[in-house]
Formats: C-alpha cells, sequence, structure tokens
C-alpha cells in the first residue's frame, strides 16, 4: 500500500515551501511515486480563520516595513514560558481548521516544517484516538526558536549543532534529535558542475573572479548601493547581481554603467549553476542561501539578518570562517577589494573550508527519516488509553452490580 506523508507548512517567506517540495521531491526520487504520496498544506491559508488565514501576507510585509518590531516580538516570546501563551493562544484559534485538516488529509507520518505549527498540531492530533508519527524538520539555521521544539514529537530534524542545543534546553532527549542540515533541493546537489563548465553555460569571462550579489528570492536589502560601491573600486573581477523579483531594484541595475564585466538578471531558476560559478557571495543571511553556498562552496560577504531567526546565522558564517559580516556597502567593498587582493589560493582555500561546512545529502538523510516512521503503527494516545481505562472500569462496575 502506497505511504501517505502529510507535510505541515506556510508560505510566510520562501523557505518552508522550499524545504517541503525538497523533501517531497527526495522522497519521490528514493521511492518512486507508486510507493508513496505527498501532500503539502498551508496551515494558515488553508484551514485557519481571517486573520490567520492572511499570515503568508502579513510576514514579509512585518519584516520588510518593521524590522525592529518584528525583532522584538520574536525575541520577547521566545522563552518556554512564553512559547507555551503562544502555541496555546494559536492552538485555540486554529483547532477546529486543524481538526478538519486531519480528517481531510489522513496521513501515516506527519511531517511540520514551520515553527508555529509544530505545537498547535500535535495538541490536535493528541485529540484523536491514535496518531500517526509526528517528525519535525527545523527550517531556521541557528537561532531557533522554542516554538519549534514539540517535545511529543518522534523526532526533530535539525540543521546545526546550535538548533540541537536549543532542543536540549527545550526539554527534548539526545535520542529524539540528530542534526541533519537544511534540506535543499535535491536537484541542486545534481546540477552543481565545475566552475568552468558553469561558466561556459553563463556566458560568463572563463578567468575573471566573479562576484554574486543576491538579496534573497525578493532582491532584498541595499542591493543596488552595494553593487555601486564594488563598481567604484575598478576591481580586476566580474559582477554578476541578481535582482530576484524586485522589478524597480532590475531596472535600476540595467540603466547603469559598468566599470568592469558585468551580468544583472532578475529571477533565476538556475541558482545552482551561478553559486557554481562564483567566487564570492555577498547577500543577505538567508538560511537557504548561506545552506547552498555552503554546499557549492562559495564563502560569503553577508550585510544583513532578520532580526530573531537569522541573527544567528552571521555568527554561524563568522565562527566557522566562512565568511564576514559588513553591514555597509562600504565595508563590504572593503572586504572584496581585500579578498581578491589575497589572490585565487586564499579565495580556493576559503571555497574548501566553505564547503565541508556542506551537507550536500541533508535532504536524502531526511527523505530517509520520513521513510522510516512511515512504517510505524498509529500511536496510541492519552484519550485513547484513558478510554480504555474508562471501559474496564465500566466492566468492573458492572460486574459488581450482577453480584
Ligand atoms: N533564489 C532563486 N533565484 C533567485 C534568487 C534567489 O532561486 O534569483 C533562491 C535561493 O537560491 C534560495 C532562496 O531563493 O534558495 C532564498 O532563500 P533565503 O532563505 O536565502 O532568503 P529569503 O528569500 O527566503 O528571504
Amino acid at each position: 500500500m502506497k505511504k501517505r506523508v502529510l507535510i505541515l507548512m506556510s508560505d510566510t517567506g520562501g523557505g518552508h515551501r522550499a524545504a517541503a517540495e525538497a523533501i517531497r521531491d527526495a522522497l519521490y526520487l528514493e521511492q518512486g511515486k507508486d510507493a508513496v504520496a505527498v501532500e503539502l498544506v498551508d496551515v494558515f491559508r488553508d484551514y485557519s480563520p481571517v486573520p490567520l488565514k492572511y499570515v503568508p501576507e502579513i510576514y514579509p510585509r512585518w519584516v520588510n516595513h518593521s524590522k525592529t518590531s518584528w525583532g522584538v516580538s520574536y525575541n520577547l516570546s521566545n522563552t518556554r514560558g512564553r512559547a507555551r501563551i503562544v502555541s496555546t493562544t494559536l492552538y485555540h484559534a486554529i483547532e477546529n481548521g486543524l481538526k478538519r485538516m486531519f480528517r481531510e488529509h489522513p496521513a501515516d507520518v506527519i511531517v511540520c516544517v514551520h515553527s508555529l505549527v509544530a505545537r498547535p498540531a500535535m495538541k490536535a492530533l493528541m485529540l484523536r484516538a491514535t496518531r500517526a508519527p509526528f517528525v519535525v524538520v527545523v527550517t531556521d539555521l541557528v537561532s531557533t526558536h522554542h516554538l519549534w521544539y514539540e517535545k511529543r514529537a518522534e523526532r526533530c530534524l535539525v540543521p546545526t549543532r546550535a538548533a540541537y542545543d536549543t532542543g536540549l534546553e527545550t526539554g527534548l532527549q539526545p535520542a529524539q534529535m540528530r542534526v541533519t542540515g537544511l534540506p535543499v533541493h535535491p536537484h541542486f546537489v545534481r546540477s552543481l558542475t565545475s566552475k568552468s563548465e558553469a561558466r561556459q553555460a553563463l556566458g560568463w569571462d572563463p578567468t575573471l573572479p566573479a562576484i554574486l550579489l543576491v538579496g534573497g528570492g525578493d532582491g532584498m536589502g541595499p542591493v543596488y548601493r552595494t553593487a555601486r560601491a564594488i563598481n567604484e573600486r575598478r576591481l580586476n573581477c566580474q559582477l554578476i547581481v541578481i535582482a530576484g523579483r524586485n522589478d524597480a531594484l532590475h531596472q535600476q541595475l540595467e540603466t547603469s554603467n559598468w566599470n568592469q564585466p558585468t551580468q544583472i538578471y532578475g529571477f533565476r531558476k538556475d541558482m545552482p549553476v551561478i553559486l557554481a560559478a562564483t567566487d564570492i557571495l555577498v547577500t543577505k543571511a538567508g538560511p537557504a542561501t548561506i545552506t547552498e553556498a555552503c554546499i557549492a562552496g562559495v564563502p560569503m560577504i553577508l550585510y544583513d539578518a532578520i532580526p530573531g531567526q537569522e541573527t544567528g546565522n552571521v555568527d554561524y558564517v563568522v565562527s566557522n570562517k566562512v565568511g564576514v559580516f559588513a553591514p555597509t556597502p562600504q565595508e563590504i567593498g572593503d572586504v572584496v577589494t581585500g579578498w581578491l587582493a589575497e589572490g585565487p589560493e586564499s579565495l580556493r582555500q576559503r571555497s574548501e573550508r566553505t564547503r565541508a561546512l556542506g551537507h550536500p545529502n541533508a535532504v536524502f538523510d531526511i527523505a530517509e527519516e520520513v521513510w522510516h516512521y512511515a512504517h510505524m503503527d498509529a500511536i496510541p494516545t492519552d484519550r485513547l488509553t484513558l478510554w480504555k481505562g474508562m471501559t474496564k472500569a465500566t466492566r468492573a462496575f458492572t460486574k459488581e452490580l450482577d453480584l
């Protein structure tokens, strides 16, 4: 019989869906579509009442327009007690939707890739007589919120040692957790080529060092000013700037003059090829971009981080010596100049160090774990135990009456 996998996610930022699709496609690749059926559900958009239904729309606006207030809310709620209040409140708001969701999507294993969903989903599952095994895949890299850690989950797969340690602090057992790395789509690893092949495919100069500037999928942060700061240095390099889905930025970049060979792109679907061709990445501290850069062996200069879930990403990159933090275009220009002046051998060493931090097999390790739990029997909940206990007592009572 086909195993059914239900992945709980929400489109708050691109990372949760990307992780969910990566796990789904790794399962299909490893097990085949005849053996497994995977469903992705956006818990907020599809199963929550107004205004929670609009969380996917509200989240990017909040983060982009009021970063500080987002950071304060994130940090204030990130204690054991407060996380419990947040998850209980959220549970009561979406309880009916969660119950309906589990009725409409029966599964042999449930995978959760969203911090806000993990605990309310488990609470709703505990109302059933039996529940499917529950696997949490943490998709923030380092500064992981307490909300991620659901003690009753069978497995909690985390991207870094820091995320593992936070899990222990919140009360999870070592045997419940495993450091797998963040899931990156199987297509990414399979599409990585040698630098020369990648440059040929992209039409870049085969010998000039390549600096790639990218502000996540949405071209966020001071991308234009940073590109101009690098441009002013008149370095012996080629510059590639990805505006992502930011059309205004794309337009602004396209109409500027550049001192070195420069490529301007909109949103690209061939990021593995682009990273394979790159020597230095300048980017915001997005978990997916950092993870992909590690797998591709591209050292990085970080210019920004979303306060809260991305703050630790900067420490991770800096403490592992795979990059630096340079918060202004001027500082970025200085670092790029310094790294290029150190010469190609130094860049090669930086690249090797970065690659050593990557987990290219993470998504397959995660898919194997999910597959393992898909074969586990349904788990009786407290509710079933209580019910059984009550029927026993009722039976005993009836016997007494007969006497
Ligand atoms: N990305 C892409 N094409 C682009 C720019 C970015 O596919 O033109 C991908 C990038 O490879 C990464 C994701 O978008 O997988 C960005 O995720 P990250 O967590 O770094 O930042 P976010 O955009 O979610 O804030």
